[in-house]
């Protein structure tokens, strides 16, 4: 009996532990923070880990309109009625890297970086 109980304390503490280190090594995976941007302005903040169903935004501007497809993968300009169609040509932007430009319309999508919002919310400048 005595052997059992021990078997059920061990066990259970494995468990938490293994909780405990999911939990460690999904705070420390890299967030997928999405900015998009137009004009200058945010226009809508995404971070692909917490998008749960595919979606896509429309963003019109002076070329006409920007369909831009999100989903938990990536992000990706799926349609333009930009001239030079760059922003499509680009393709899917899966993590840091090349931010997604289109000119004509001034939009921009990019990934932020985690750790320059920090230094904003602490004031520091680097
Ligand atoms: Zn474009």
């Amino acid at each position: 009996m005595k052997t059992r109980t021990w078997i059920i304390i061990l066990s259970s503490v494995v468990i938490v532990c293994a909780i405990l280190w999911m939990s460690i090594l999904n705070s420390l995976s890299p967030s997928k923070i999405v900015g998009i941007y137009q004009d200058g302005n945010l226009v809508e903040k995404i971070d692909l880990n917490s998008v749960t169903y595919q979606r896509e935004i429309t963003l019109t501007g002076e070329f006409g309109k920007n369909t831009i497809y999100i989903s938990n993968e990536h992000i990706e300009m799926k349609s333009a009625e930009c001239p030079d169609k760059l922003c499509v040509k680009h393709g899917e932007l899966k993590s840091g890297g090349t931010p997604i430009v289109c000119l004509p319309n001034r939009i921009v999508i990019q990934f932020e970086d985690d750790s320059k919002e920090a230094d904003a919310k602490t004031g520091a400048v680097r």
